[in-house]
């Protein structure tokens, strides 16, 4: 299945909703009303494309109606496009290094979906013909550690791990000690997840990354941050927190495949000036996506 189509049968919820809505809208009278502008701004708005989106779309929308009138306006291509030159073209490649291996650390609130993630990015590394190497960090659950050994065994990976309840820093610094040893191309960090409203959770996070930068300097070269994107726009504040103890170069935005609030995706990268690098469109290992804003703003918006 080429990326578009994943695209399209993953956001099917986000895009129905919206297709639907709509379809119902633009009928409701030839010249565009106020009761069309508020029904639009609502749908918008729930699809979790925030306040400002919502109405740059609401006004584009409007404006094809004055100009074109309803009959020769396609509105989906003007949502569409609206959402596509909203979206910065990032370049969604992880950092290489010249040298030695590039840590990529995965930060976020608990079930997120970094451990998931972690295994998904060394899986599409290795699929591409690198080398990757996982190290288990969220020393907190027993069960965290156990899944990413499971994802290693059954993806091929080797994973480094600690004891349940070691200091994370030190299972970090075993992992890059490993993955320069072994020099792998990639070492990708499951650290374990926490609130961002607890500061000392933060600062434990911060030390992580003291820790590998130390021992390898400028690592992590990549932190993302793993969003939720059913959570909706309480991804804003828990972005703005991390970002303040641990530098985030991009976001990580999952379960998109479940939810009809894919809006989002717009909504954070616009408040926030993050790219969006990948998106989670399942469960399983190949599920991840680097993020294209083209083919997402056509996923959710054409017929
Ligand atoms: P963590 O606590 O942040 O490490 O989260 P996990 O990686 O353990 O993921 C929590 C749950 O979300 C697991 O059941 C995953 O299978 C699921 N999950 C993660 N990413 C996705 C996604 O993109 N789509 C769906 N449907 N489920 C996901």
């Amino acid at each position: 299945m080429g990326l578009f189509d994943k695209f399209k049968e993953r956001l099917k919820k986000t895009h129905d909703n919206l297709v639907h809505g709509f379809k119902r809208i633009v009928t409701i009278s030839p010249k565009f009303t106020d009761e069309m502008e508020e029904e639009l701004e609502m749908l918008l708005l729930g699809g979790d494309f925030g306040a400002q989106m919502s109405l740059q779309i609401v006004d584009a929308v409007r404006k094809g109606f004055e100009t074109q009138g309803r009959e020769g306006l396609d509105v989906f291509a003007v949502a569409a496009r609206e959402v596509e030159n909203e979206l910065a073209s990032v370049d969604t490649a992880l950092k290489r290094q010249a040298e030695g291996p590039a840590v990529v650390s995965l930060v976020g609130v608990n079930g997120t979906g970094k451990t998931t993630t972690s295994a998904k990015l060394a899986h599409s590394i290795k699929t591409g013909g690198g080398s990757a190497l996982l190290a288990a960090c969220d020393t907190f659950r027993a069960a965290a550690i156990d899944q990413l050994k499971l994802w290693g065994e059954r993806l091929d990976i080797d994973v480094i791990a600690g004891a349940y309840g070691a200091d994370p820093a030190a299972v970090a610094h075993d992992a890059v000690a490993a993955a320069v040893a072994r020099s792998v191309d990639y070492l990708f960090i499951d650290t374990a997840g926490r609130l961002h409203t607890k500061h000392n959770l933060m600062q434990e996070l911060a030390k992580v990354h003291r820790v590998m930068d130390k021992q390898l300097p400028g690592a992590p070269h990549e932190t993302l941050l793993v969003l939720d994107g059913s959570t909706g726009m309480n991804a804003l504040t828990q972005a703005r927190e991390f970002n303040k103890s641990v530098p985030l170069s991009g976001l990580v935005i999952t379960k998109l495949d479940g939810t009809a609030k894919g809006g989002m995706v717009v909504a954070i990268q616009k408040e926030l000036g993050l790219p969006v690098k990948f998106i989670g469109l399942g469960e399983q290992a190949d599920d991840l996506q680097p993020f294209d804003a083209a083919a997402f703003a056509r996923a959710l918006f054409e017929e």
